[in-house]
């Protein structure tokens, strides 16, 4: 575990083609990164992790293709914002990564974290709590918003490095 002071667009733009390989031809790569996203304070290895992590399951969850749209933003997250979402109030980076798949019902939107959780006949249910697992690491929280038939948004907050250190 090496943290270092890294720019969140830069790794995502050095990982694009890996992630089109990824997702396969008939899933589109759509990428909206802000301007001068502030510095975080993370293991770039680890970040790569997550970030191919949730394509594959991305990926998995659009068999007949679609779109998977990931975005980074700048965000103060004030005092009533962090009540409601459980985290604690400050500067983040968010990184949001947002599929057309087939969605995750309700029921189980609270157990995907768990290890080995899985609805797929040869999953391990591994990926998505090393994801947690990495986040959590690094001070950070991750959300998911789902609807069945409609697609799949994960958001992940990152303290900006100077709040980090
Ligand atoms: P695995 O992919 O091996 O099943 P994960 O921990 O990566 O394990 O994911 C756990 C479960 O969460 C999956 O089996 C699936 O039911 C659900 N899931 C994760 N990501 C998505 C997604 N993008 N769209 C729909 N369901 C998802
Ligand atoms: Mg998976």
């Amino acid at each position: 575990f090496s943290p270092k002071v890294i720019d969140l667009n830069e790794l995502i733009e050095n990982l694009k083609n890996l992630l089109q390989r990824t997702l396969g031809e008939d899933i589109r790569l759509r990428l909206n990164l802000v301007e001068r996203v502030w510095p975080i304070k993370v293991d770039p290895s680890h970040l790569e992790q997550i970030i191919l992590n949730l394509a594959v399951n991305a990926r998995e969850a659009m068999e007949e293709g679609g779109e998977l749209l990931i975005k980074t933003e700048n965000i103060e997250v004030d005092s009533s914002w962090a009540e409601r979402y459980q985290m604690p109030p400050g500067a983040y980076v968010r990184l949001t990564v947002a599929d057309t798949g087939c969605g995750i019902p309700e029921e189980i939107q609270d157990k995907i974290f768990e290890p080995f959780f899985t609805t797929k006949k040869e999953g391990t249910g591994l990926g998505l709590a090393t994801v947690y697992g990495i986040v959590r690491q690094n001070r950070g929280h991750i959300h998911v918003f789902s609807r069945p038939g409609e697609g799949t948004t994960f958001y992940i907050y990152l303290p900006r490095a100077d709040e980090a250190m």
